[in-house]
């Protein structure tokens, strides 16, 4: 029981503190809770030589058994955004409570058994949620899976203990090896699943910078500088393994007028319709890019010439006929022109070389109406070809950080 108590209260006050600091950003003020209400429900039943049975019995164990469900509580928070059903989260406690009070009339052996399996029945709607979508989240929450199967394994055999052994539970201060180990086993399991969880916030809270330092935020495409190092990154694959990697910058049509006419807002959906429409298309290998304001780069892996071009084209037309549609009902069409350049392998092109070739391209397909594409010959940087047709354009102005 003293290990118990020093355990919870530990965990409790580390809880505690952690959230008085910047971590009380995470996910772990129900499972500080729950760590307070275990520690109170074990100090009632230690003191239950000083109180009556039925305060200390059905306090100590009715806290408990709160506890644990703020625990599955906490777990359901973290693992799918919402808590446990409303009935469960206050309807388990209340009947567990009930329940305790009930079984007081029991002999002790009796009431071990029922009361083992009450907390092992509590435990598994976080386990349940631990082993389905838990099981694919954090790493560290598999700890805390394991950590509370082996609890409720521990549970049940104290249940068993007690059935085959009734004479280890004759009187409330009897201590033998098979009981007192379940007991501590049990609870000591909970105060492990404590620290996994805690693991599991911190490993959100890293991946989640991981994906803001790598991430645009208004797209969700990869940020310049991850797109860049991915870019050399393939370029250098390709040289290895010997296949043609795609280089393609999109950029957006006259969207400083899209900007002007329908306003900035109405410009963020249309970028973000932009990035779905042409994500619709790629391959998971596929690399898409936000170099900078309204354009885009692609780094296609394993692509030729025809892949490339028959792949942009089909996106130049993707969003021709998009139908953008803002908040406030209004409906607008954008336009992308898009440059492209295949590296050959054994041209050793570097990724400056293969920018300023792709930034060319793009530029002769905005000079030549724009919402077109242009595929630029690595070998022989000269004008190719062009496709699609946006009559009455004004001449291209090449953008300053393009
Ligand atoms: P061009 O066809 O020559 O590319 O013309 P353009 O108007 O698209 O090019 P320009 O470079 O003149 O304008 C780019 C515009 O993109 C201006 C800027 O306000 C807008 N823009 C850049 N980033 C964002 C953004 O995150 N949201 C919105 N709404 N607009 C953006
Ligand atoms: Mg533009
Ligand atoms: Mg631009």
């Amino acid at each position: 029981m003293l290990a118990l108590l020093s355990g919870f209260a530990m965990l409790g006050v580390q809880l505690w503190i952690a959230r008085r600091s910047r971590l009380r950003y995470l996910d772990l003020g129900v499972w500080t809770w729950g760590s307070w209400l275990l520690l109170f429900g074990f100090c009632l039943l230690a003191s239950r030589i000083f109180l009556p049975l039925w305060f200390s019995a059905v306090g100590g164990n009715g806290l408990i058994a709160v506890g644990i469900v703020m625990y599955c509580e906490g777990i359901h928070r973290h693992v799918t955004g919402r808590g446990l059903p409303r009935w469960w989260l206050w309807g388990a406690p209340a009947v567990a409570c009930l329940l305790i009070a009930w079984m007081l009339a029991w002999p002790l052996y009796l009431r071990t058994i029922g009361i083992s399996l009450l907390f092992a029945t509590l435990l598994l709607p976080g386990i349940g949620v631990l082993l389905g979508p838990g099981w694919r989240a954090e790493y560290s929450l598999r700890s805390v899976a394991l950590t509370l199967i082996l609890a409720t394994g521990s549970l049940l055999l104290r249940a068993v203990h007690a059935a085959r052994h009734p004479e280890d539970y004759q009187h409330l201060l009897q201590s033998s090896l098979g009981q007192g180990l379940t007991f501590l086993f049990s609870f000591i399991c909970l105060i492990g699943a404590g620290f996994g969880f805690v693991l599991a916030n911190f490993e959100r809270v890293a991946r989640r910078m991981e994906d803001m330092a790598s991430t645009d935020a208004l797209t969700g495409c990869l940020n310049r500088a991850t797109a860049d190092a991915l870019l050399r990154h393939e370029l250098e694959r390709g040289r290895r393994e010997n296949t043609p990697v795609g280089f393609v910058l999109l950029d957006l049509d006259h969207f400083k007028v899209v900007n002007d006419t329908h306003g900035h807002s109405a410009g963020d959906t249309a970028l973000q319709c932009f990035v779905a429409e042409v994500r619709r298309r790629l391959r998971a290998s596929d690399v898409m890019g936000r170099w900078g304001g309204e354009e885009f780069v692609l780094v296609l892996p394993s692509t030729d010439q025809a892949g490339a071009s028959r792949l942009v084209e089909q996106i130049r037309e993707g969003v021709q006929a998009l139908q953008i549609r803002h908040a406030c009902g209004e409906v607008f069409r954008i336009t992308v022109s898009a440059g492209v350049v295949i590296a050959q392998p054994h041209e050793h092109l570097s990724a400056e070389q293969l920018f300023t070739l792709v930034d060319q391209a793009l530029y002769q397909a905005k000079g030549a109406g724009r919402n077109r594409v242009h595929v630029q010959d690595s070998a022989a940087p000269a004008p190719a070809s062009s496709t699609g047709a946006h009559p009455g354009r004004p001449p291209f102005a090449p953008d300053a950080s393009a």
